[in-house]
């Protein structure tokens, strides 16, 4: 997934149990990544990504759950989140054939677009298959899968009875229990700045997981343009607006990672509206010259005031 994890827990192991805890989340990663990731040609992805049209591919149990968490968001989000975006998202240079060299133009991103879409994917569950109606149809879950790793981490530690626990993989969060100081976990907000780490708001999480997604550290300058790392399935271009960073708290990683995606594509005006009347806990950064400003759902101001 191209980032690194971090795992705490308030038990007390030996040095020998932790290599071997830590060989079994690397081995679970090591199948997420097989399955999901679009940069190993031969992962289960990847093979989906090749096949053609109009026929049901057999799908691991995994691939199913994470693919159908993000086509109930693409319809929540109204399209916002897209993991059809693919195309686009190797178009624009942030995918396995890295950065573009000049604009795509307009007729490029136009034909592209038009051969994207999550309502050209079906899911059948019995047995579990996937179709695409068109050949062009390449899924990426680079919005989602992290989220998915995390829980999928925060399970193995469960089965392995560790109740005191904290997860961290690319950002995104999952903690149950409390830390060595008999504390809920807390994590720092970063403040949306490029070259300082700083922390902006510390968020306890009481048995939940956090997803974040910024604009302000995956971004490439071209031609004179800033742009970030996020589609607008809409336009087929990268979403360039105010908003700096979007944090989600959900029981599920994978929920959350997924909603922040769709919230930062959404922006800072659609995006808060949404996560308002779904009840969402979400935190928005908006950028406002200099400064910055704060905005928080009723449902992400209940979960602080908890504490
Ligand atoms: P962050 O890196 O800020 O945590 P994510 O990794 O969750 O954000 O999601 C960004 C990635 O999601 C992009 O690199 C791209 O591969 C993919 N992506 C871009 N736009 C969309 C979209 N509209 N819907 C779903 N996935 C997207
Ligand atoms: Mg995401």
């Amino acid at each position: 997934m191209g980032t690194t994890y971090e795992v705490k827990f308030n038990n007390a192991v030996t040095n020998t149990d932790v290599i071997a805890l830590k060989n079994r989340i690397d081995q679970r990663l090591a199948g997420i990544n097989a399955a999901m990731s679009t940069y190993l040609p031969d992962s289960e992805l990847s093979k989906i990504n090749r096949a053609a049209a109009g026929v049901w591919l057999p799908l691991s149990e995994e691939l199913y759950r994470v693919i159908r968490e993000a086509l109930a968001i693409s319809a929540a989000s109204r399209g916002a989140f897209d993991i059809t975006v693919g195309p686009l998202v190797n178009l624009w240079g942030f995918g396995p054939d890295g950065r573009p060299l000049q604009v795509p133009d307009a007729a490029t991103i136009e034909s592209v677009r038009a051969g994207t879409g999550y309502e050209k994917i079906h899911l059948r569950d019995a047995p579990r298959a996937l179709r695409k109606d068109m050949d062009t149809i390449y899924l990426d879950l680079s919005g989602i899968a992290k989220g998915y790793a995390v829980d999928a981490v925060a399970a193995l530690l469960e089965q392995l009875s560790l109740q005191d626990y904290l997860v961290e993989l690319g950002g995104e969060v999952r903690a149950r229990g409390r830390n060595a100081q008999g504390q809920y976990w807390r994590i720092g907000i970063e403040k949306p700045d490029l070259d300082t780490r700083t922390v902006e708001r510390v968020i306890p999480l009481r048995d939940i997981a956090m997803a974040t997604s910024g604009n302000y550290r995956n971004f490439f300058y071209l031609e004179g343009e800033r742009y970030s790392h996020f589609i607008n399935p809409a336009t087929g271009r990268p979403i360039r607006q105010d908003l700096a960073s979007v944090t989600v708290l959900d029981q599920s990683c994978m929920t959350a990672d997924a909603w922040a995606t769709a919230l930062f594509v959404l922006g800072p005006e659609r995006g808060r509206a949404l996560a308002e009347n779904l009840g969402l806990s979400v935190f928005f950064i908006t950028r406002n010259g200099a400064s910055y400003n704060e905005r928080l759902t009723s449902a992400f101001t209940r979960q602080l005031a908890a504490d």
